[in-house]
C-alpha cells in the first residue's frame, strides 16, 4: 500500500484522556476518538514527576534575547495592550515581508499575503481548515508532526501517510507521486524536519516542482526551523521558488527563532487568494495575537536581524557538543542536518518498542525524550528516540553523562 490512513489506536491506547464519563444523555460522540494527550505533554509531565532532565518537548532552557525582552517591557508599559489588527500588526507584517524578500528573494504584500497567528500550530490548523474540503486527501510525510492529522480529519479530509526513506529520512518522490489521486488537494512539507532533523535539498525542490506542475495540488510548508540548518546548508523555502510559492501556504514560528516557545506567535505567508481563505478561519479561531509581543517582535526584527542570521552557528555548536558528549555511548546516530533535535538509534541497547523505552529512560535513568513512532502510521524500520539539544551546556553534559553509562 502506498499511503495509509493513520490508525492512532496503538499510540493513543497508551496515553488515554482521563476523566469520568458523562451521563448517557450528555454523552457526545468524539470527533477524534482515537486521539489521546499529545506525546509532548505526556513526556514533559513524566519528566517533571520523576525529576528527569527534559530533552523531550522541544523548548530551550535559556532565555530570549535581552534586547527583545526590553522591547516587550517597553510596549507593555507604553499601553499597547488592546486588540491588535486581525491579520497582525502592520509593522510586524512589514518586517516579515522584508525578511521574506531578503532571505528568499520573494516580494510579498504585507497587507494581503502575511498573517500573524497564535503560533505555527494555529497557522497550520487555519490553513488546513481553509483549504481542505470534506473527502479531500492530504499527503503527509511520516514521521509527521502530530498536529497535522487531527486538523485534516476535523476538516473532513483524509490524511494519507507516506513514510520518509530511512535512514536519511529523504522523500521518495515517486512514492509521493503514486499516492496522488483526483481527490488529493494538499501536500504538507516540513523542512527542516521535526523529528528527524532532515532538510530538503535543491534537488528535492526540483522534484517537487515537477510533481505539482499542472496539478491542483496545494502545498503547506511547515518551516518553523527555517533558521536552524547546519554545515552551511541553505534553507530551501517554498518561497524561493515562484512556481511553488504561488500554490503554497508557508508557516513559521517566532517561538523557535527567539527562544520563546511560550509566546506562541507564528505567521503564514501565502498568495492573496489563499490568505483570504486562511483569514476567514483565523478571525474566528483567535481573531488576533498578543499585541505588545507583536510590537516587540517588529522592533527586534528591524534592529537585530543578526539574531536569526547567527542561529545556524549557535545551534550547530549545541548539536556538535551534544554529539561529541555522546561519543562512547551505545546510542548510534548521524548528526542532525537541521532543527534542534537529534535522533538516536538505541538498537544496540534493547529491542523494546520506542514508547516503552522512552518511558523507562525517563523513569529509571532520568532523561526524557520523544519516541518517534508516535509520528508514524507504519512501524519504522529502526526505532529511534528524539532528544532536544536546545539546552545549556551543563544540561547537555548532565544528560549525556547518563546516556553514556547506559
Ligand atoms: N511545526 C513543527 C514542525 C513544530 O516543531 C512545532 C513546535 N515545535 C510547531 C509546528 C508549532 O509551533 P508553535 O509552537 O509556534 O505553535
Ligand atoms: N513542537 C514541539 C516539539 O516538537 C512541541 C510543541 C508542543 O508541545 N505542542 O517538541
Amino acid at each position: 500500500m502506498i499511503g495509509v490512513a493513520r490508525d492512532r489506536s496503538q499510540t493513543n491506547r497508551q496515553f488515554p484522556v482521563t476523566g469520568s464519563m458523562p451521563p448517557p444523555s450528555l454523552a457526545i460522540s468524539s470527533k477524534l476518538p482515537d486521539v489521546g494527550t499529545t506525546i509532548f505533554t505526556v513526556m514533559s509531565q513524566l519528566a517533571a514527576e520523576h525529576g528527569a532532565i527534559n530533552l523531550s518537548q522541544g523548548f530551550p532552557d535559556f532565555p530570549a534575547p535581552e534586547g527583545l525582552l526590553d522591547r516587550v517591557r517597553h510596549h507593555l508599559g507604553a499601553g499597547h495592550n488592546q486588540y491588535a489588527p486581525m491579520a497582525g500588526l502592520p509593522a510586524l507584517r512589514e518586517q516579515i515581508a522584508r525578511k521574506t524578500l531578503a532571505l528568499y528573494g520573494r516580494q510579498v504584500d504585507a497587507d494581503a499575503e502575511v498573517t500573524v497567528t497564535s503560533g505555527a500550530t494555529s497557522a497550520l490548523f487555519c490553513a488546513i481548515e481553509a483549504v481542505v474540503q470534506p473527502g479531500d486527501e492530504v499527503l503527509c510525510l511520516d514521521p509527521a508532526y502530530d498536529s497535522y492529522d487531527p486538523a485534516i480529519r476535523l476538516a473532513g479530509g483524509r490524511a494519507v501517510h507516506i513514510p520518509l526513506r530511512e535512514p536519511a529520512f529523504s522523500v521518495d518522490w515517486d512514492r509521493v507521486r503514486s499516492a496522488i489521486t483526483p481527490r488529493t488537494r494538499l501536500l504538507i512539507i516540513n523542512s527542516p524536519h521535526n523529528p528527524t532533523g532532515a532538510v530538503l535539498s535543491p534537488a528535492d525542490m526540483a522534484a517537487l516542482a515537477e510533481l505539482v506542475r499542472g496539478t491542483r495540488l496545494l502545498l503547506l510548508g511547515d518551516e518553523v526551523y527555517e533558521h536552524i540548518l547546519f554545515d552551511g546548508q541553505r534553507h530551501e523555502s517554498l518561497l524561493r521558488y515562484p512556481e511553488l510559492a504561488e500554490r503554497s501556504l508557508v508557516v513559521s514560528s517566532f517561538g523557535k527563532t527567539y527562544h520563546a516557545t511560550g509566546w506562541k506567535i507564528g505567521y503564514c505567508v501565502a498568495p492573496a487568494a489563499l490568505t483570504r481563505e486562511l483569514r476567514r478561519v483565523h478571525q474566528f479561531v483567535q481573531f488576533c495575537v498578543v499585541t505588545p509581543l507583536q510590537y516587540a517582535l517588529a522592533d527586534f526584527l528591524e534592529s537585530d536581524p543578526g539574531h536569526y542570521l547567527d542561529l545556524p552557528a549557535f545551534y550547530q555548536a549545541k548539536r556538535d557538543q551534544f554529539c561529541a558528549l555522546l561519543q562512547g555511548s551505545r546510542f548510534r546516530f548521524t548528526p542532525a542536518a537541521g532543527t534542534y533535535f537529534q535522533l538516536l538509534d538505541y538498537s544496540a541497547i534493547t529491542d523494546e518498542p520506542d514508547v516503552d523505552y522512552a518511558r523507562r529512560l525517563t523513569v529509571e535513568s532520568g532523561v526524557a525524550c520523544i519516541p518517534v513512532s508516535v509520528f508514524c502510521a507504519e512501524p519504522m524500520l529502526t526505532p529511534r528516540l528524539r532528544f532536544c539539544f536546545a539546552k545549556d551546556l551543563t544540561t547537555l553534559e548532565r544528560a549525556a553523562e547518563i546516556l553514556r553509562r547506559i
